[in-house]
């Protein structure tokens, strides 16, 4: 497989950006590989520096869930930019996101626009500290929730310690008022709640965790939640970026019929384009400048062509009644073809089109063979085992056709 090109830009690239990229797990370390230059997507497909042709289960870690450049998704972002490219003041679109988001998502009353998931995290947990005036916050382990400092931290050593920073630059100070539990551990949240009392602001969870593998919540779990959050007096703050619109079209909470105080939306609800949501009831978001004390502002937020790629992308999740079940079928039949494949030699969690599987034995050795032999076969997966497969709805016959052969052969 022709990479020379690839392999050219990436040397470039590593002298004058950190690894040679823009986000980290793009550098393809954990998997050995030179990273794909990318310089065209169309539908299930995407296309590389060197000329090589992928059918792509990355989809942009989540976005591209209509597959790359739908035409209408296209066509709103080219009739928003011939209008000018941002103006730092308000435009009917963005109400009609904040319309669109309520409708779909009902918990979400009042919700602003923001241009990154980790950014919409951030702003909710002000929120949520602003409106109980408390500084702590509950996370799961293996839950990501962006890159913002309270969020970067892992378990402290013993069970019940705060959190310990997971990077370089999180002073301990921040990461102190972060408490960490096992994922689908409801008696831990129990019991950090007991060991801190009129402490925690809000406990945060990704409804189904999708950046540590896919690991869906046991049941009960999620409302388990709920509802000791409603006895200590905190808000519970559903994480939907990766779910939102994913899962269905009212998310993981619709799906599970959980109602969260606040969620956080990213990924699908910009189309592609960097936006991002928070929002959630009522009388927490009033908290928020200018109606509030909990400030909170961007120069970008709301763009018009991110707002318009965004708005495009949902409105055609509404209408199109079979979608959900169509992105299933074909989850369900991937997942279906490497558990009969791989018998005891891997696990594959699914639920709608989010895959995730993970190898017995040297799992991050197995994954990098995988990684190889998928792509030389043209089948374009994450470079990290923890992260999910997303299937579009571009992925045809065909594609899942292949993407099963392939996988069955790797077995
Ligand atoms: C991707 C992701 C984020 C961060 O979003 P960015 O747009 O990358 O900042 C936050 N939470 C979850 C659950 C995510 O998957």
């Amino acid at each position: 497989m022709e990479e020379s090109r690839s392999r050219e830009l990436f040397e470039r690239a590593k002298r004058v950006m950190p690894g040679g990229v823009n986000s980290p797990v793009r550098a393809c370390a954990r998997v050995g590989r030179v990273p794909r230059f990318i310089v065209r997507a169309a539908g299930s497909r995407i296309w590389d520096a060197d000329g090589n042709e992928y059918i792509d289960y990355v989809c942009s870690w989540g976005p591209a869930i209509l597959g790359h450049a739908h035409p209408e998704v296209v066509e709103a972002v080219r009739e928003a930019a011939l209008d000018g490219l941002t103006y730092g003041a308000p435009t009917e679109r963005e109400v009609e996101m904040a319309e669109l988001v309520r409708e779909l998502v009902p918990s979400m009353e009042v919700s602003r626009m923001v241009c990154s998931g980790t950014e919409a995290v951030m702003s909710a947990v002000r929120a949520a500290r602003g409106f109980t005036g408390r500084d702590d916050v509950v996370k799961f382990d293996g839950c990501y929730h962006g890159h913002s400092d309270g969020m970067l931290v892992r378990a402290g050593s013993g069970a019940l310690t705060q959190a310990e920073p997971d990077s370089a630059g999180v002073p301990a100070d921040f990461a102190r008022h972060t408490l960490v539990a096992p994922y689908n551990d409801a008696e831990a949240v129990e019991r950090l709640f007991a060991a801190n009392p009129g402490r925690i602001a809000a406990v945060i969870v990704e409804p189904v965790a999708a950046n540590a593998g896919v690991v869906l919540p046991k049941p009960g779990f999620l409302a388990a939640l709920r509802s000791i959050t409603e006895r200590n007096g905190a808000l519970l703050i559903f994480d939907e970026v990766i779910t939102g619109f994913r899962l269905a079209l009212g998310g993981a909470q619709g799906l599970f019929a959980v109602k969260p105080d606040l969620t956080t939306l990213g990924k699908i609800v910009g189309g592609g384009m960097p936006a991002a949501v928070y929002g959630g009831r009522e009388d927490v978001m009033r908290k928020v400048a200018p109606d509030g004390p909990v400030y909170q502002a961007g120069t970008l937020a709301g763009n018009p062509l991110a707002t318009a790629a965004g708005l495009a992308t949902l409105r055609i999740l509404k209408r199109d009644t079979g979608i959900y079940a169509r992105l299933a079928e074909k989850g369900a039949r991937i997942a279906e073809a490497v558990r009969r494949a791989a018998g005891e030699r891997a696990e594959v969690a699914q639920i709608g089109s989010l895959l995730g599987i993970s190898f017995a034995g040297d799992a991050e050795a197995v994954y990098r063979e995988w990684y190889s032999h998928l792509l030389e076969r043209g089948i374009y997966v994450a470079p990290s085992r923890f992260e999910a497969m997303f299937v579009s709805d571009a992925h045809g016959e065909e594609d899942v056709e292949r993407t099963c052969r392939a996988m069955e052969e790797f077995f």
